[in-house]
């Protein structure tokens, strides 16, 4: 089924698109549990070789479970073309891979997820790729850095952990003006609140283990992006270094989704809750929540995001000891590095998801020893409110 005769909203969308029924006309996506597919006769196999026949070869290039998770992401977001990856960090890092080549020098915001960083950093200057760190929320710092062989910049808006948001229409504006591309990774916002390609983001990626599971099941990503840029950068790549995602895995996004709206619609409202709660404790120095009027940057937010987080940051005064305390104390938030779970989980990045970074890169991404990332999950916001109370009280 798809949307082609008129436009569906988004909450449709995630439950009918892209499904493909089989001769049983099952009502949910089947399953395609298979690496190959079998010809009817040897004509068949050559012609679909070829290219001259439709039809799928070989799991690691496509399958029809996996086709349609791709094709419901791609009209979520309003992509041409989109290719689903085993993991978050396989669509990061063959997005980034196939926008360069040796020689070429990519900009990219400086508050990035750790194997992100790692990615920016340290792989892709083995292969000859320079890379440039900015503080990404100031657009001057972008064209300062700049340079003859500047290709690409890369970002995620809202940033992980301290939920900064960064302009991609203006930054769209400098990347046009010298030729480059922009790779977004939005996490952060999911595909219901942010749309980097209308924005004029050329390539957006998602790590789907979050919010688009969303219940902690399986790992999952996917690269969207327009037809050709696929077709002439990624599509040998992907086919010949197998970043597939497995089809039960496609499955299970393709269930998550039909839910997502809904979830991500609860778990933000509950956030926005539990941030004008948190902002009102003695004990809490800092809040910061994309949808309060406090917010770094909150009119950018306004005119490009269409919803807040479900996650919420916040420095709690008295530093690691106090955070680790407030985490000890609480019973329904569970203490984990993950996020947009149906669970609430908390997480300390500064000993958790970026101890890896030095001291000095953690002060200049604000990342304090009492700060803490809360991912808001389903359960009943006033319970968690008064989790964290008692917390607090501890
Ligand atoms: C989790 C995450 C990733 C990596 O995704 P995996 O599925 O864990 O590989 C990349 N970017 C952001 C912003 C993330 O939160």
């Amino acid at each position: 089924m798809s949307n082609t005769d008129r436009k569906w909203k988004p909450q449709t969308v995630a439950v009918h698109s892209g499904t493909t029924r089989s001769s049983f006309g099952e009502t949910s996506e089947a399953l395609y549990l298979t690496q190959g597919y079998v010809y009817d006769s040897a004509e068949a196999a050559e012609a679909r070789f070829k290219g001259e026949a439709p039809g799928f070869i070989y799991s690691r290039y496509a399958n029809p479970t996996v086709d349609m998770f791709e094709k419901r992401m791609c009209e979520l977001e309003g992509a041409e073309d989109a290719r689903a990856t085993s993991s978050g960090m396989a669509a990061v890092s063959a997005a980034l891979l196939c926008s360069v080549k040796a020689g070429d020098h990519v900009v990219a915001a400086r508050a990035l997820f750790g194997s992100c960083r790692w990615v920016v950093e340290t792989l892709m200057p083995k292969y000859g790729i320079e890379a440039t760190l900015v503080d990404g929320t100031d657009m001057a710092n972008w064209q300062q850095a700049v340079r003859p062989n500047t290709k690409l910049f890369f970002l995620e808006s809202p940033t992980n952990p301290t939920l900064e948001v960064i302009d991609i229409a203006a930054l769209a504006e400098i990347a046009n003006s010298i030729g480059a591309r922009i790779v977004v990774d939005n996490v952060f916002s999911t595909p219901l609140y942010q749309k980097p390609l209308e924005l004029g983001a050329h390539v957006v990626v998602y790590s789907a283990t979050k919010h688009i599971d969303g219940q902690g099941r399986c790992l999952g990503g996917i690269i969207l992006s327009d037809k050709k840029w696929i077709d002439e950068n990624l599509h040998d790549y992907f086919r010949h270094t197998g970043p597939s995602l497995s089809p039960f895995n496609a499955w299970t996004l393709l269930k998550g989704l039909e839910t997502l709206p809904l979830r991500v619609r609860q778990q933000t409202e509950s956030a926005a809750r539990i941030a004008d709660f948190l902002a009102e404790q003695q004990s809490i120095a800092r809040v910061i929540y994309p949808g309060r009027a406090d917010h770094p940057q909150a009119d950018i937010i306004k005119k490009q995001m269409a919803g807040g987080s479900t996650l919420v940051c916040l420095e709690v005064a008295g530093g690691k000891e106090a955070a680790f305390r407030l985490q000890n104390g609480l019973k329904i938030i569970k203490i984990s590095n993950n996020l947009g779970d149906a669970k609430s989980l908390i997480t300390h990045p500064a000993t958790t998801t970026h101890k890896n970074l030095s001291n000095e890169a953690r002060a200049e991404l604000g990342i304090g020893a009492g700060m803490l990332r809360l991912s808001v999950g389903l359960e009943d916001v006033d319970d968690l409110i008064a989790d964290l109370d008692a917390a607090l009280g501890s």
